[in-house]
């Protein structure tokens, strides 16, 4: 059967993120790692495919093209709307790149008009008379102020976009989202009529998104953060429901594989070691040094890993997760960049040992780590299921082999410290 939605992100965490809010409003979802290569089959059982694409930094012509690559995919599948996603806290600089990514789909699908939201209130970003607040403060007092790749220092949004885009950009201000979608659209056709292409969308509350979500129910293109998915599955009449999240049973070994250095993780780390389960420590001096780290690992995973009377083992943990101290020490020795790559490297190699030795349930740490396991599991795409945490879902993925994994993928500073536990016992219970 055909999609319904089709939805091209801008970065892996995020197309999870969205992917997580339509399921939980209904829709079954597969998220796909990058556009499938030509010849690669337009068929996929779901009601929404999300591409995960690394656009969001890269020069506005990559991005550009990798996005309407996606939308060629996504169109031969059938999907009736497409759906651009970027950062709640709008992540981009003059050059783009979500102007012109936009520009560009509105070009390809033949549309004079789209809309433009951020707004996810239920992760405190809002959007008031245009200006993006993140939780109390304006966008622009935010730490986005400083960060290192889109310093965002204007919480104006319609003249943000306006600085990435050839089209008028406009405001649909929150007079007309709080009345109703009627006067959504009312105020959409009275922009059209001034020569507005893009509209940056009030929303305050979940209430407003879902009024938007029902007034853009025939445009070709929206373009927004994870939030406005709470108000489009309706459109076709889907409701929540369980069974959207519905993933093959789980079977096999658990592990943890963490290589995050966030706080959130580090927490996470120590509640486990706290437990007393089986832990190992990837020290990046120690492969610095040129010694099997990788391989000693999987030795102390096949000691740890064998079945039990309780069913398949684990969770046995894998980490390179320091105090923020220790990782400097480390940096200041082998270089930043030098020390991510060795680590990532390594945890790689763990995990597809890992899964030779049979481990089909495997929670990632770390949002770049995430990326380096699931490439070199040789994993495509992932069919969402139940949320553990706020953006964060069980997934299941098909192994090159043809076998389930069973895998979250957990970005930094996401989840409370009992997350690595809780979420196979999640697993469990949603398997019953
Ligand atoms: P997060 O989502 O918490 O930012 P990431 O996986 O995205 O986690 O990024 C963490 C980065 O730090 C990765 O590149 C990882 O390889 C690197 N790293 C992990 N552990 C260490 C360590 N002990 N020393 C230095 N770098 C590390």
């Amino acid at each position: 059967m055909a999609i319904r939605l089709g939805c091209v992100a801008d970065d892996f965490t995020g197309a999870t993120d969205l992917a997580n809010n339509l399921v939980r409003a209904g829709m079954r979802v597969v998220q796909l790692i990058d556009v499938p290569p030509d010849g690669g089959e337009a068929a996929v059982d779901a009601d929404a495919v999300v591409i995960a694409l690394k656009s969001r930094t890269v020069p506005a012509a990559d991005a550009v093209e990798a996005s309407l690559r996606a939308l060629s995919w996504l169109r031969s599948a059938g999907a009736e709307q497409i759906y651009f996603k970027y950062c709640s806290t709008f992540d981009s600089t003059p050059a783009g790149n979500i102007g012109p990514v936009t520009e560009a789909l509105m070009d390809a699908l033949d549309t004079d008009f789209t809309i433009a939201t951020p707004a996810f209130p239920d992760n405190g970003r809002t959007v008031f008379k245009g200006h993006l607040f993140v939780g109390d403060v304006l966008l622009s007092e935010s730490g986005m102020r400083h960060h290192p790749l889109t310093p965002m220092a204007d919480p104006h949004l319609v003249s943000v976009l306006g600085a990435q885009s050839t089209r008028a950009v406009g405001l649909i201000d929150h007079t007309a989202v709080a009345h109703g979608s009627e006067a959504i659209r009312a105020r959409i056709d009275e922009l059209r009529r001034q020569g507005i292409g893009i509209a940056i969308a009030d929303a305050v509350s979940n209430d407003d998104l879902l009024r938007l979500g029902a007034a853009v129910r025939d445009m070709p293109l929206v373009t927004a953060g994870s939030g406005l998915a709470i108000g489009l599955p309706a459109n076709w009449g889907f409701t929540p429901s369980s069974a959207a999240a519905q993933l093959p049973p789980p079977s096999g070994h658990r592990a943890i594989i963490s290589g995050s250095v966030s706080a959130a993780t580090n927490e996470q780390v120590a509640e486990f070691l706290r437990s007393g389960r089986p832990a190992f420590s990837v020290d990046p001096l120690r492969i610095a040094a040129g010694e099997d780290v990788a391989g000693e690992a999987l030795a102390f995973g096949a000691a740890h890993l064998a079945d039990g009377p309780g069913g398949p083992g684990g969770p046995v943990l894998f980490h390179s997760t320091e105090t923020p101290e220790a990782v400097r020490a480390v940096q200041s020795r082998l270089g930043a960049v030098e020390a991510g790559a060795l680590v990532e490297r390594a945890l790689a190699r763990v995990a597809q040992g890992l899964v030779a030795h049979g481990v089909r349930r495997i929670v990632v740490a770390g949002g770049e780590t995430s990326g380096a396991v699931v490439r070199a599991l040789g994993i495509t795409g992932l069919r969402i299921g139940p949320q553990i945490d706020p953006g964060v879902p069980w997934c299941a993925a098909a192994l090159p082999g043809g076998d389930t994994l069973h895998i979250a993928l957990k970005s930094g500073n996401f989840g409370g410290p009992g997350f690595f536990t809780d979420s196979f016992a999640l697993l469990d219970r949603e398997a019953r």
